[in-house]
């Protein structure tokens, strides 16, 4: 398993005013967006590509195109939903599944309530977008159902991740022969006894749609 920080002093900014409790819900979804789009940048780096050949005006040239069955996109419901945008802005053409997924406030355990997906992932490089990376349990929850469905090669997108997170999902897949990278804008210092991320930016559903 891989874990790449992004580390860009324009993400660091828009972080920083996502998690300062005076942002309002517009803001706060505005900024997520473009924070999803920068970190997407980084999380495609392998995205898989065929070669094809273009004519200028000039002269023919050697060019890529998104290779076919293009990607996945999973949003886990409901924060993630608020990344889908910033991410499908970069690959249009990416198909998109749905997970809905809840944690138990008392026992942080996810339970999944929702879900569309393709029935075989087969070959697809799959993206999982879920703003905050805190126990692990809803992103092992996640990468396990497609996992099921055939997909081998997962890149999942957080904002925020809790080393806790990070450490059960190396537990889990650490020496597992499988395709699975963490891209998160940044890695904070401890979850506390409620499994909120610390400092973090609060409950990212509740900011970015309100208390429902
Ligand atoms: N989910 C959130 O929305 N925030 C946290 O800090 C942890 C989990």
């Amino acid at each position: 398993m891989k874990v790449h920080v992004a580390n860009h002093p324009l993400l660091t900014h828009k972080l920083t005013v996502l998690r300062d409790e005076r942002t309002n819900s517009p803001t706060f979804r505005a900024l997520t967006e473009e924070i999803v789009t920068l970190l997407a940048y980084e999380a495609t780096r392998e995205v898989r590509t065929v070669e094809v050949t273009v004519q200028t005006p000039v002269a023919k040239a050697k060019g890529v195109e998104l290779a076919k069955p293009h990607p996945v996109v999973v949003p886990i419901l409901r924060a993630g939903l608020g990344m889908l945008e910033g991410m499908t802005r970069l690959i249009p053409t990416a198909q998109v599944g749905f997970l809905g997924m809840i944690r138990d406030h008392d026992t942080l355990q996810p339970s999944t309530y929702a879900n569309r997906l393709p029935e075989d992932l087969t070959g697809r490089q799959c993206f999982i977008l879920d703003p905050m990376l805190a126990t692990g349990g809803t992103l092992i929850a996640a990468i396990n159902y497609l996992l099921e469905r055939g997909a081998t090669d997962i890149i999942a997108i957080t904002i925020l991740s809790s080393p806790e997170g990070i450490a059960l999902l190396e537990k889990e897949y650490g020496n597992k022969d499988l395709s699975i990278t963490i891209v998160t804008g940044a890695l904070d210092e401890k979850l506390n006894e409620k499994g909120y991320i610390v400092p973090g930016l609060g409950d990212a559903g509740d900011r970015l749609y309100g208390v429902v």
